[in-house]
């Protein structure tokens, strides 16, 4: 009786490649007990079968003298092709010809067996050998990242403090590289020829940072890399730096930015000189013609009050630190206030009033700011019942939605919940999505957007037109309104060139979606945006943001 093989619950498959019918036979025979086997009459259909069932493969058992193609010439094709590199190969010889053996491992074979052979222990072999290969390929895995060979984020840090651990005089430099608006890049050239354009990029780097000893990659298009300390001036060494994407990525637009953390201090981690060389980077985003940044002093005092900052932020909820401004939405057709944005304000009792600018970047970083947005979302509702109790007219108000709040599954049904809680019509609160947010998670996005569509709520597209715009969120979300960024208003008037505003006003008519001017702080802006046919107006020409008294006045005042 055959006897099984035990502890190794899942069939793995052979490729048996051997010109002998009959010893091919036996041999796919016994070996049928324990795995699933696949059979090649030569080392050209052996190639072919690698290639149709690919890494299904575990192993090949490969003879070495076969018409048509022999296993010498099957061992080089595998090599060439690169493809297959993580399939060992058993050569099996029928001389005992040394020579042989040593050609075949220096083509690649991982062992080689002697015929006749055992076959007890020519299966315990492969077994240990698949075993071995499977496990260095997921340690492999882990360690490195597929698409780009570079350490991944973990191993990055561990094999970095390593080396600092070393020779105790040696000095390091960290450098950060971005690439700008890649998420656009994504959505605009496609996943593939990014993919292509990350890994050539990520080939290219190592060879123009000087003393670089090893990089890794900590996101999806941030890489780091730890270098010897340089002297010279970082930006003069990367001033003539210029990546060339490969034939196929050539029109493509992109822009890279490099962050710089000098002479690391060995006594923080690798992460936080990393977060440093990051912090420096953040400083020149979207900074034509500047694409380096040395981490400095006043960027450390800034590191220093952003953690401050998030530090405060829990007890500053309740503390009631966090205020709630409005700004009106004149509505030009029938020329009274037709709706308010809430922009929340944070008072800090020692640090004074700071912007949502400062804190609302480092919540989304953090996470904090589901919670915050959750409570302006409940403070709005109060306030709307409480104008609704007190008799005085309302107006529609938008609250601002985060990326982060979308990764919450029920976040349609927690705003209805709310909104249902203070027994406001649904149609009252609007929601304000940013545009960069369409990249993230499009599906959950999309139903999210659809449920509360559903539910009555207005669904405001923010910021269209401030360079995160893809065309792509336009089709694919429900939305009712479009939010016309501030940048195109200005250019705009600072040109006298109105066509991308017009084109945008049209675009939006098209798609039976209203619009909202932002940022409009001139009479002539307003005449002009009066001409083109755009709805409702927000900026200092009607109002500033007003605190809530002021905004119930204003109100009061202009909807009878
Ligand atoms: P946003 O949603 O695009 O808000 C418009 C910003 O433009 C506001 O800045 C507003 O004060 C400003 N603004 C309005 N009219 C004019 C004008 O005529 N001229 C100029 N120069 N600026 C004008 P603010 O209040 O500093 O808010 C900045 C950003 O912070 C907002 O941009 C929004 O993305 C975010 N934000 C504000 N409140 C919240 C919130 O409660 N939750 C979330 N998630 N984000 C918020
Ligand atoms: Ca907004
Ligand atoms: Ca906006």
């Amino acid at each position: 009786m055959k006897r099984k093989m035990e502890g190794y619950a899942e069939r793995r498959t052979v490729l048996v490649v051997e010109d002998n019918d009959m010893n091919r036979e036996i041999l796919c025979d016994l070996l049928e007990d324990d795995f699933n086997v696949l059979q090649a009459e030569n080392g050209l259909v052996g190639l072919l079968t690698l290639e149709e069932h690919g890494s299904d493969i575990s192993m090949v058992l490969l003879d070495v003298y076969m018409p048509l193609c022999d296993g010498f010439t099957f061992l080089e094709r595998k090599r060439e092709s690169g493809r297959f590199d993580s399939v060992p190969v058993i050569v099996m010889t029928a001389s005992d010809s040394v020579d042989d053996e040593i050609r075949c491992l220096k083509l690649g074979a991982t062992d080689f067996i002697t015929k006749p052979y055992n076959i007890e222990v020519m299966k315990n072999r492969m077994q240990s050998l698949i075993r071995l290969q499977e496990s260095s390929a997921m340690l492999n895995r882990l360690e490195l990242d597929e698409l780009t060979r570079l350490y991944s984020k973990e191993f990055f840090f561990h094999n970095a403090s390593i080396v600092l651990q070393g020779d105790p005089d040696a000095r390091y430099d960290i450098v950060c590289c971005d690439v700008e608006n890649f998420r656009t890049m994504n959505e605009r050239y496609g996943r593939e020829q990014c993919d292509r354009f990350l890994h050539d990029l990520a080939g290219w780097l190592p060879q123009v940072l000087p003393g670089m000893i090893l990089g890794g990659r900590l996101g999806a298009d941030v890489f780091a890399f730890l270098t010897e300390h340089q002297e010279h001036d970082w930006t003069e060494i990367l001033k003539n730096a210029h990546f060339q994407p490969g034939p196929e990525q050539q029109a493509m637009k992109f822009s890279i930015k490099y962050g710089v953390a000098q002479n690391i201090d060995r006594e923080i981690s690798v992460s936080n000189s990393c977060d440093c060389a990051t912090l420096a980077l953040r400083q020149i985003k979207g900074r034509f013609n500047t694409p380096v940044a040395v981490y400095n002093e006043e960027m450390r005092r800034m590191q220093l009050r952003e953690h401050q900052l998030v530090e405060f932020a829990e007890p500053a909820i309740e503390n009631r630190e966090f205020q709630i401004y409005y700004q009106p939405k004149h509505s030009l057709e029938s020329d009274a206030t037709g709706g308010a944005e809430a922009l929340v304000r944070w008072i800090h009792p020692q640090l004074g009033f700071i912007s949502p600018g400062m804190f609302i970047p480092l919540f989304e970083k953090n996470g904090f700011i589901t919670k915050l947005d959750f409570y302006i979302w409940e403070e709005v509702c109060r306030e709307l019942r409480k104008l609704l109790d007190e008799g005085i007219p309302v107006v529609p108000i938008s609250v601002n939605v985060s990326r982060m709040d979308f990764e919450s599954v029920d976040l349609a049904e927690k705003i209805a919940t709310l909104a249902d809680k203070y027994n406001l019509d649904h149609s009252l609160l609007h929601i304000e999505l940013t545009e960069s947010i369409a990249g993230d998670n499009p599906e959950l996005i999309a139903k999210t957007l659809e449920r509360l569509h559903e539910n009555g709520f207005i669904i405001e597209l923010d910021d269209f037109g401030s360079g995160y715009s893809s065309l792509t969120s336009l089709n694919t979300l429900t939305l009712d309104v479009l939010k016309l960024d501030m940048s195109i208003i200005r250019h705009a008037s600072a040109t006298s060139d109105y066509s991308i505003l017009r084109y945008a006003v049209l675009l939006a008519e098209g798609m039976r979606l209203k619009t909202v001017a932002e940022g409009v702080e001139t009479a002539d802006q307003v005449a002009a945006l009066k001409v083109l046919g755009c709805d409702y107006i927000q900026g200092y020409y009607y109002s500033k943001p007003l605190p809530v008294r002021e905004f119930e006045q204003y109100i009061a005042a202009r909807c009878a």
